[in-house]
């Protein structure tokens, strides 16, 4: 699933391809792609020139500025699971679940969505609606200072690896990353945010600054569906240090990655570099509760 840094790939290329590009036609092939009605989507951004990109978190806003004079419409995208977009000649064929296209120009090029497993959507709101959507998330991962990331840290109970894949406590980290920042950090997954020493929590800042950064720059983490915008995988994969390696030596000390299932979802994690809070087992109530240890 397309985490902070795939999304600002894909930010970054249709930026590159398409901004100051007005949008000639649109064709919603799929209207279960859209968010409210698709007739009103297609009204309130055919006509319409790509004026500016934001980003909080997973969540891309594109300023769609009329040129008659009436206020900008936003148009929000959310890539879900496996959406993707690709920029192609309007005549190149169309993949498999392509959802919508959005006609550039002089209809020679085209913005294409596509997602197979159908979770990601666009919507075309005002301004006030997005700010809205964008304020009901936690402060983006990249942007948010070190204060605030301890501050909202303090008293939180719970796995620390959920609080940290939490969209309203901090936006943009999934599993890969959230694993990734907590290896880096030696914490261990189960650890809770509001008993992480000051220390380790401000290790924690700078890992995930550390490794979303280097993944933007890598652009991003390619497993099975995500590419950018011109069809290349990113290239974070061989740099990641546990997730999805269980089983598999630590790049550190060479004890083997664990798997543990938190709140449904896998963590990978070196048992030796993140040992597990003393508190943690003590808590974790009824055996049949307890989350698998999988090596
Ligand atoms: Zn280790």
């Amino acid at each position: 699933m397309p985490e902070l840094p795939e999304v600002e790939t894909v930010l970054r290329g249709l930026k590159s391809r398409a901004l100051g590009r007005r949008i000639s036609s649109v064709e919603v092939r799929h209207p279960g792609a859209i968010a409210g009605s698709p007739e009103d989507f297609v009204q309130n951004i055919e006509g319409r020139k790509i004026a500016a990109f934001a980003r909080k978190g997973k969540a891309i806003g594109v300023e769609l500025r009329s040129t008659d004079g009436a206020p900008p419409s936003f148009l929000l995208i959310r890539l879900g699971m496996t959406g993707r977009f690709t920029v192609n000649p309007c005549d190149a064929p169309l993949e498999a679940h392509t959802h919508a296209r959005l006609m550039l120009d002089d209809g020679r090029e085209e913005i294409r969505f596509q997602d197979a497993r159908r979770f990601g959507r666009l919507r075309c709101c005002t301004r006030d609606e997005l700010d809205a959507i964008f304020a009901r998330l936690g402060p983006d991962a990249q942007q948010i200072t070190e204060d605030t990331f301890l501050r909202s840290m303090r008293g939180r109970k719970g796995a620390i690896k959920s609080w940290l894949m939490n969209q309203q406590m901090l936006a943009g980290l999934g599993n890969i990353y959230a694993d990734e920042a907590l290896f880096v950090a030696r914490i261990h997954p189960l650890a809770q945010p509001g008993r992480v020493s000051i220390a380790k929590a401000r290790r924690l800042y700078r890992a995930i600054q550390t490794v979303l950064a280097r993944a933007v720059s890598l652009q991003g983490t390619t497993f099975r569906d995500y590419i950018d915008i011109e069809g290349r995988p990113g290239n974070y994969a061989p740099r990641l240090r546990v997730y999805q390696r269980t089983g598999e030596p630590c790049r550190r000390c060479k004890t083997k990655i664990c798997r543990l299932v938190i709140a449904g979802r896998s963590s990978h994690f070196c048992p030796r570099c993140q040992p597990r809070p003393r508190y943690v087992a003590a808590m974790r109530g009824p055996k049949k509760s307890r989350p698998r240890v999988k090596n």
